[in-house]
């Protein structure tokens, strides 16, 4: 089956938001095996739109309208919609009713303008909507699936995600379904070439590699008839990727490296402090930005000069002089001095040159050093990495939260 998403918006043209809907809707679709051959945009113009369905109709079973379905003059999607198919729009008093409840309970009275809201095509099946006014609805019409959801994410999401996805799902000869094995510490291409037989020859399930700044993500896609028996075509493509790539994969639903390594964190009840000079507090702010996380994080302390790094960790100065404040022995000095400063388990630190200046031949911009200090000792690796300043300091936190996850795997 192929579906065409038509958005409706001007704002949508003039670049004043981005066209989130489609890009949602497109990641959810394939599921109940159906593929999206377009995406299309238009303004809130009745006729550019009757122009933009009618195409749209003549080449998709399944077209899949957002925006324009509120209760406002410039909201004229559904009207478009009934006049090109030829439906009558009918007043649904469940839907006048669930809006005017609405309403009473936010202590809102509910304008006149609002009750267009609640026509809707004749025999349509209505999708409700539970965090706004507007229902949206499903259509059949000669052979054709049309599906008009309210502009707003938060309100066409649960809607798509309640109503349409089952809708379409419970009628689907197929369905497809996806993992993704997220990697760290190996690249792109050495991934591919390590994986290339599999690769080639993929029919079910499916592989499909791609890469984000430092990380590489393979998504395994399976396709299952709908009456084939319960069997998981995933999990012995899983087992030999596992196999060949070893412990760089270091999840499977999705989660990223931070919320893996902090889940390791809090479930080995190892406390952890962090000193942090290039990032500037990153890491410790992605840290912080896990549920959980205040039953093992103590502190973290930015020590961006040299000065900081002696007065507050500790740093011998004639290790700076000597050796630099990038440098594997600053790094080490700084690791186990927050480690010893807040006596908690794990002491992690992190000195480098993110740029764009203060590169030098004998040390670039992008050379850092992190250091892990635990019970038996401390651990430094050195990083040569490239890009913006923005980049480096962002790899940085991915190679942070690796040390630390391969450090819990191997005392678990
Ligand atoms: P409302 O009842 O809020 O008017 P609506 O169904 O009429 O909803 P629109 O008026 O077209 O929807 O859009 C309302 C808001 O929803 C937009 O200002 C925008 O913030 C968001 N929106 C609309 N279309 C999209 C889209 N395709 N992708 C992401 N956001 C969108
Ligand atoms: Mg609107």
């Amino acid at each position: 089956m192929k579906a065409e998403i038509l958005a409706v918006g001007t704002e949508l043209l003039m670049g004043q938001i981005a066209n989130t809907n489609a890009q949602y809707i497109s990641s959810r679709l394939p599921d109940a095996g159906i593929g999206v051959y377009y995406h299309d945009v238009v303004g809130d113009n009745p006729e550019r739109l009757k122009q933009s369905l009618s195409l749209a109709l003549s080449r998709s079973d399944v077209v899949i309208l957002t925006g324009g379905l509120g209760p406002t003059r410039d909201d004229l999607t559904k009207e478009t919609v009934a006049a090109v198919v030829n439906r009558k729009l009918v007043l649904d008093q469940d839907s006048l009713d669930i809006m005017e409840d609405f309403f009473k309970k936010r202590g809102r009275k509910m304008t006149h303008n609002n009750i267009k809201q609640a026509y809707l095509p004749e025999g349509c099946t209505i999708v409700r909507n539970s965090n706004g006014t507007a229902p949206g609805c499903i259509m059949e019409v000669n052979g054709k699936t049309i599906v008009m959801l309210p502009g707003p994410p938060s309100e066409m999401r649960p809607m798509f995600d309640e109503t349409v996805m089952p809708y379409f799902l419970a009628r689907a000869e197929y369905r497809l379904e996806s993992r993704f094995l997220r990697i760290f510490g190996i690249g792109e291409s050495a991934v591919e070439d390590m994986l290339l037989d599999l690769i080639d020859k993929q029919s079910n399930p499916t592989i499909a590699p791609y890469a984000r700044d430092g990380e590489v993500t393979l998504r395994i896609t399976a396709k299952y008839d709908k009456n084939s028996p319960e069997e998981d075509l995933l999990l012995p493509l899983e087992n030999e990727i596992r196999r060949r790539l070893g412990d760089a994969v270091y999840s499977n639903d999705n989660r990223s490296l931070e919320q893996i390594a902090s889940g390791l964190l809090i479930e080995s009840k190892k406390t952890l402090s962090i000193a942090e000079s290039c990032t500037g507090g990153l890491v410790s702010s992605k840290f912080t930005d896990m549920p959980g996380i205040s039953q093992v994080f103590d502190r973290a302390i930015v020590t961006y000069s040299n000065h900081a790094k002696t007065e507050e960790l500790g740093v011998k100065k004639e290790t700076l002089d000597a050796f630099g404040a990038v440098s594997e022995q600053t790094a080490r000095e700084m690791a186990e001095g927050v480690r010893l400063v807040s006596g908690t388990d794990i002491g992690i630190s992190v000195t480098g040159i993110a740029g764009p200046g203060g590169g030098t031949e004998e040390k670039p911009v992008g050379l850092v050093y992190t250091a892990l200090a635990h019970e038996q000792g401390t651990v430094v690796k050195k990083l040569d990495l490239w890009g913006s300043r923005s980049r480096i300091r962002e790899v940085t936190c991915l190679h942070v939260f690796d040390m630390l996850r391969r450090y819990l795997l191997k005392i678990k």
